[in-house]
């Protein structure tokens, strides 16, 4: 006999890939969608801004804030086949205002979701410049109340621009905010009096304000791996210090004249020196935090979801808050991972979650289950800022999703070529955008999207 869904109304924060991926599952799922923008446009990290925040740092909690991270040279980490949404994929165009690279520049990924957009008409769905200020239950009901500030222009030019607030009722709230945007900074013993300039990544956009600088960076991420070699072309020294190299480790990049490697900093001082663990004193002009970000979700205040060194909790599977499961939900909080696929399979189980056809466990049951999750990460000394790091992991997470919804799970070709990309990266951090050994995934890929006739 078919089970007959339920239908529900449903707020969706925030349209970058998660919430737009999400807007669809729910709406192919029979919810009624509405999905709140702070922006003018969809897109989210992948609206590139040559503006910068004004405090460097981006400390200021009341600052204006501009959303993303990119910088202009940035081009994507992975090959597009694997990057693109499961049945959307990222393909190049036969078009010659389109990047045709296979790891594109960012704004060939802004144009991939405005097609994916337009294609399942999901912009009839989103309030633009509509930024949601609060979540809060409805008293005695399971209901939400959404508020939200929107632009208004007023006729009265002596009060320029406003905000208009107001309140909406809805069954189900799921968070698609990204966390891309709240820098964390290093803590350096002695920075309050060091003289030198600092900044986070989140700002960083070109390397001219570098030129002839002693940069000192710090993190190993992508993008310090990135920015660090691009800021070389026109600094006169750039010295990358990271958590994952030994103590006494100090050493000159491969391929490089002007960058070295260095452990943590022990101590910055007065006179603009920096110590390092490895013993070695550099004067340097700026510190660049290339040190990650924190989730942040000012609207939510309940607190019943809390952000804890950045395990966001309690949630099961990373997702549904058990207390308030199914009606608050979270899309795209894993790191280390193929966001868009990923964001595609959480935003499925939640759509059938909603709607009935799939059930989750029993409150407990999923208390017990974050337990015992929270319990293995203690006992294999992983720091709870790594909660949802998923690595290794990830690709078993889709396929629990997917088993969940009753749906085909991550391709092969595309977990192989994902980890043929992490070695070559590893491999040729300065080329592996350009030069590769995978050609015969890429083929299989070419043919999984013609077989399945997307
Ligand atoms: P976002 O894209 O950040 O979107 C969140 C949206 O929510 C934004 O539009 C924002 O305006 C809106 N919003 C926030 N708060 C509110 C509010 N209160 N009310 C209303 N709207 C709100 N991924 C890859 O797959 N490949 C890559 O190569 C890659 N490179 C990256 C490089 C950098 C430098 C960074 C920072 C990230 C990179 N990523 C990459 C990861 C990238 O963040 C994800 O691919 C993805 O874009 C995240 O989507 P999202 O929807 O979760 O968040």
């Amino acid at each position: 006999m078919p089970i007959s869904l339920t239908s529900r109304h449903v707020a969706v924060i925030g349209a970058g890939a998660a919430g737009l991926v999400a807007a669809r599952e729910l709406r192919r799922e029979g919810h009624k969608v509405v999905v709140f923008e702070r922006e003018a446009q969809i897109g989210g990290t992948w609206v590139y801004d040559p503006h910068a925040e004004p405090d460097p740092l981006s400390l200021d909690q009341n600052r204006s804030i501009i959303h993303s991270s990119l910088y202009s040279s940035l081009r994507t980490n992975l090959p597009r086949e694997v990057m693109g949404f499961r049945d959307y994929p990222f393909i190049s165009k036969a078009d010659k205002t389109r990047d045709p690279r296979r790891f594109p520049g960012h704004r060939e990924v802004l144009l991939y979701l405005q097609d994916f957009a337009r294609e399942f008409k999901i912009e009839e769905m989103v309030r633009f410049e509509t930024e949601v200020v609060h979540v809060g239950l409805v008293e005695d009901s399971k209901k939400w109340k959404v508020r939200y500030k929107k632009k208004r222009v007023d006729n009265d030019a002596e009060f320029g621009i406003g905000f208009n607030f107001d309140d909406e009722i809805y069954d189900a709230v799921l968070v698609c905010n990204g966390h891309y945007t709240e820098p964390r900074v290093a803590e350096i013993p002695g920075i309050s009096s060091w003289p030198g300039k600092q900044m986070h990544s989140h700002n960083y956009r070109v390397p001219e304000p570098f030129q002839d600088q002693v940069v000192i960076l710090i993190g190993s991420s992508s993008s310090a791996v990135d920015i660090s070699r691009e800021i070389s072309g026109v600094a006169k020294e750039v010295h990358v210090a990271s958590r994952s190299v030994a103590n006494e480790k100090y050493e000159e990049q491969h391929g490089y004249d002007n960058i070295w490697l260095h452990s943590m900093i022990e101590s910055v001082h007065e006179d603009g020196s920096v110590v390092f663990q490895n013993g070695r004193i550099v004067q340097a002009d700026i510190i660049l935090h290339c040190t990650g970000y924190k989730y942040h979700f000012p609207f939510l205040t309940n607190g019943i979801v809390t952000v804890d060194d950045n395990r966001v909790g309690p949630l099961y599977k990373h997702v549904f808050p058990p207390i308030l499961a199914p009606w608050l939900s979270f899309v795209g909080l894993p790191w280390k991972v193929v966001p868009f696929p990923m964001f595609e399979f959480q935003s499925k189980w939640i759509a059938s979650v909603l709607s009935g056809r799939v059930a989750l466990p029993l409150q407990e049951e999923m208390m017990k289950d974050i337990e015992a999750f929270y319990l293995s990460l203690e006992a294999s000394n992983i720091p709870k800022r790594y909660t949802h790091n998923m690595g290794d992991h990830q690709f078993d997470y889709n396929n629990w999703l997917a088993a969940q919804c009753g749906c085909e799970g991550i391709e092969e070709w595309r977990k192989q070529m994902y980890c043929a990309t992490s070695n070559n990266r590893r491999l040729r951090p300065d080329t592996y955008r350009d030069e590769w050994e995978d050609d015969h995934l890429i083929l299989e890929a070419n043919e999984d999207f013609i077989q399945k006739d997307l």
